[in-house]
C-alpha cells in the first residue's frame, strides 16, 4: 500500500518516501457501477452544485493514491492556520522526482486551484480528471510525454472560512470560502513579495520543478458575455521571445481551436470600455510578475490564467475547466519536443539580456491605434425600469445571444525600459532580499573582502507613500537620480550576477520603476526617509550657520552669492536656515535617500 497520509516537511523528503508504488487494481478494468460509485467525486455525488470541503478532498485525493500507481499525493508546504497544502503527483511511472521525470523526457504541467478559495472550479474540474486519467484509463497514452502536478486548494485556510456569505453573485456552488489567506493575503498579487507562508511554499515548489506550464485557475466578476472561460496568456513581452512564440502560435492556437471543438469556445480575459457598443475597444488584460501567470513569465514559461466566469453555473465552469486541462495535457504532451526547447532557447536568451543594448521592458501598455476586428460573443442587453429600486436597471438578456464585431487591440507600447547591469550588489544587512533571492532560486555570490566599488546608485526624490495599505503594504511610487560614486562593499555583501535565466524576476524585484519591485512595496522605505538628525530643530542652524561659514570661507561666498542673487532666498529666514541643515545632512548623511541596491556595470 501507498504511504497516503499527507506528510509535512521538505519535498525532497516526501519525495523519497513517497517513492513505494500502489496496486494500481482499478486502471484500465472500466467503469462497473461499484467503481462508478466508488470513485465519485463529493461534486458528482452533490448533483454539481457543492464542491467538498479541505479534509473532503485530502479523502478524495488519498484514494486516488492508494488505487494508482500513477498518482502520488504528497504536501506543498503548511498553511499558517497548520494544514498541509495538497499536492498529487500524476506520472506515467508514479515518479515523483522531478530529475527523474526531466530524465524519461518529459514535461511538467504545474495546475492549481482556489488561490481565491471562493474560485473553487479548478478543484472539482482536476480531481475529476485525475481520476479519468489515472482510474479508468479514459485518455490512454496521455501521460506520455508529460507528468501533472496539481494542487487541488492552495489557499486551504481561506477555503475553510467556507459559508454562503462569499460571493453571493456566484452561480453555485452552494457554499465556498474566501478571497484572502487566513493572514488577509491576496496571494493572487504575491509572487514576487512572497509575503504569504503559501505564496513561499508555492515558489519553492514552482523552482524546485519549474514547470513548463502553470495553470491558476479562477472565477470572474464583471460584464457578462457568452463565454464560460476567458484565459490569460503573454500577449505583449513579459515572456522571452523563444517561448512567446510557442506560447502564441502552438499553445494558444491549438487550445482555442480544441475548446472550439468542445463546445466551449475561450476568449482572451479583457478590459473594454463597452460590449454593446460596435465602437468600443477591446484590450486584453497583461500580467506583470506579481500574478500567477506573469511570473510563469518572469520565469521563461509559459503561464495560463483561466478566468471563468461569475455568472454560468458552476457545472458548466467546472466543465470548462476539465476540458482546458485535459487539452492542456494534449497539447503539451504533443508538443514536447518544441516546449522543452523554446523552454532551454528563452532561458538562453533571457541570461543574454544585460549585453543587450534595449535591454528589458518593465511595463507595458495597450496601443490602441494598431487593432484587428473579432468577433465577440456577447448577450444582447435590455433596460427595463426596476420595480423594486424604481431605477433603469440594464441587464443581459441571456435568450438573446449575439456577435458583435469589435476592434481587438493586438499591440503594445513598451514602458519603463531599464538597462540590466552586470550585476546587482545588494548589501549583506538586507535580510528580506536576500531570502527573496533564495525563495526565487536566484543565483548569487558574495564578496570574499571588504572593497570600494565604482558603482551606479539611485536616489529617491519627490517619494509619495499610498495613504492606506494595498495588499498588506504601504507601497511607494518614487523618482529617482542615477550616478556613479565609489561604495565601500564589505565582505558578505551579495553579488547578482545578471547573465542568468532569472533575470526578469531579478529585474522586477530590484529595479524600481518595476509595478512589482520591493521598492514599490515598501521594503525600503526607511531608505527614502532616513531618520538621521531629525531631532536638530531648524532654529540651532543660526548658531551652526554662523560657526560653518566662519570655518569655511567657500560656503560662506556661496551662501552670500545665493543671497545676493534669490531675491525670495533672502527674505525667507526658513530657507535660509534649511541651506545650512542640507548642508550638515550632506555631511553626515552620505547615504541619504541612496537605494541600497546598486549596479555594477563592469
Ligand atoms: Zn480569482
Amino acid at each position: 500500500m501507498r504511504i497516503n497520509k499527507l506528510i509535512s516537511g521538505s519535498l525532497i523528503a516526501i519525495s523519497a518516501i513517497l517513492s513505494c508504488t500502489g496496486s494500481g487494481v482499478y486502471e484500465g478494468t472500466g467503469q462497473d457501477s461499484a467503481t462508478q460509485e466508488k470513485f465519485l467525486t463529493y461534486y458528482e455525488q452533490n448533483n454539481f452544485d457543492r464542491t467538498p470541503r479541505y479534509a473532503q478532498t485530502v479523502d478524495y485525493c488519498r484514494l486516488l493514491a492508494q488505487n494508482s500507481r500513477k498518482v502520488n499525493f504528497a504536501s506543498a508546504g503548511t498553511s499558517p492556520q497548520g494544514r498541509e497544502i495538497p499536492l498529487i503527483i500524476l506520472d506515467k511511472d508514479g515518479l515523483t522526482d522531478p530529475v527523474k521525470i526531466r530524465k524519461n523526457g518529459r514535461s511538467v504541467i504545474l495546475a492549481e486551484a482556489a488561490i481565491h478559495a471562493g474560485e473553487p472550479d479548478g478543484k472539482d474540474a482536476g480531481l475529476m480528471l485525475i481520476r479519468d486519467i489515472a482510474i479508468y484509463n479514459k485518455y490512454p497514452g496521455i501521460l506520455d510525454s508529460v507528468s501533472l502536478l496539481f494542487i487541488p486548494i492552495i489557499n486551504p485556510d481561506g477555503h475553510e472560512d467556507f459559508g454562503t456569505h462569499y460571493r453571493i453573485n456566484q452561480n453555485g456552488p452552494q457554499e465556498v470560502g474566501s478571497r484572502f489567506t487566513a493572514q488577509r493575503y491576496n496571494m493572487n498579487r504575491d509572487f514576487i513579495k512572497a509575503d504569504a507562508p503559501e505564496t513561499r511554499a508555492l515558489l519553492k515548489l514552482y523552482n524546485q520543478w519549474m514547470p513548463e506550464l502553470f495553470i491558476d485557475i479562477h472565477v470572474t466578476n464583471g460584464a457578462d458575455f457568452q463565454y464560460v472561460s476567458t484565459y490569460g496568456l503573454d500577449q505583449c513581452g513579459y515572456l522571452a521571445p523563444p517561448m512567446q512564440d510557442w506560447s502564441k502560435n502552438i499553445y494558444e492556437k491549438e487550445l482555442n481551436k480544441k475548446m472550439e471543438e468542445s463546445g466551449y469556445p475561450i476568449f482572451p480575459y479583457l478590459e473594454y470600455t463597452s460590449y454593446r457598443d460596435s465602437a468600443s475597444v477591446l484590450l486584453p488584460s497583461n500580467f506583470a510578475p506579481q500574478y500567477s501567470n506573469g511570473y510563469a513569465y518572469a520565469n521563461n514559461r509559459v503561464g495560463l490564467l483561466v478566468e471563468n466566469h461569475i455568472y454560468k453555473p458552476y457545472k458548466e465552469r467546472v466543465q470548462a475547466a476539465y476540458q482546458i486541462l485535459l487539452h492542456s495535457l494534449e497539447i503539451v504532451g504533443q508538443n514536447n519536443h518544441s516546449l522543452k526547447e523554446s523552454a532551454a532557447r528563452a532561458d538562453e536568451f533571457s541570461a543574454r539580456t544585460y549585453m543587450r543594448k534595449d535591454s528589458l521592458t518593465l511595463n507595458y501598455i495597450h496601443d490602441s491605434t494598431k487593432f484587428h476586428m473579432v468577433d465577440f460573443l456577447a448577450w444582447r442587453s435590455r433596460t427595463q425600469t426596476s420595480d423594486m429600486s424604481g431605477a433603469l436597471w440594464t441587464y443581459s438578456d441571456r435568450t438573446a445571444p449575439v456577435t458583435y464585431n469589435m476592434p481587438y487591440v493586438h499591440s503594445y507600447k513598451e514602458e519603463d525600459k531599464v538597462s540590466i547591469p552586470k550585476a546587482y550588489i545588494i548589501p549583506r544587512e538586507q535580510l528580506q532580499t536576500i531570502e527573496l533571492l533564495d525563495i526565487h532560486s536566484i543565483k548569487y555570490t558574495r564578496l570574499e573582502k571588504d572593497t570600494i566599488m565604482e558603482l551606479v546608485t539611485y536616489r529617491f526624490h519627490n517619494p509619495k507613500w499610498s495613504p492606506r495599505p494595498y495588499e498588506g503594504r504601504i507601497t511607494l511610487e518614487t523618482g529617482y537620480s542615477q550616478q556613479t560614486e565609489s561604495v565601500k562593499c564589505f565582505k558578505g555583501d551579495v553579488v547578482v550576477h545578471t547573465a542568468q535565466p532569472k533575470i526578469r524576476v531579478i529585474a522586477h524585484m530590484l529595479e524600481p520603476k518595476s509595478s512589482t519591485s520591493l521598492v514599490y512595496w515598501g521594503f525600503y522605505n526607511s531608505y527614502v526617509a532616513p531618520p538621521t538628525e531629525f531631532w536638530i530643530s531648524l532654529s540651532y542652524m543660526e548658531v551652526k550657520g554662523r560657526e560653518m561659514m566662519e570655518k569655511d570661507p567657500v560656503l560662506k561666498t556661496e551662501f552670500e552669492k545665493k543671497k545676493a542673487g534669490d531675491k525670495e532666498f533672502a527674505s525667507n529666514p526658513r530657507a535660509i536656515l534649511q541651506f545650512f541643515m542640507d548642508k550638515v545632512r550632506e555631511g553626515i548623511e552620505a547615504d541619504a535617500n541612496r537605494y541600497p541596491v546598486y549596479r555594477s556595470e563592469q
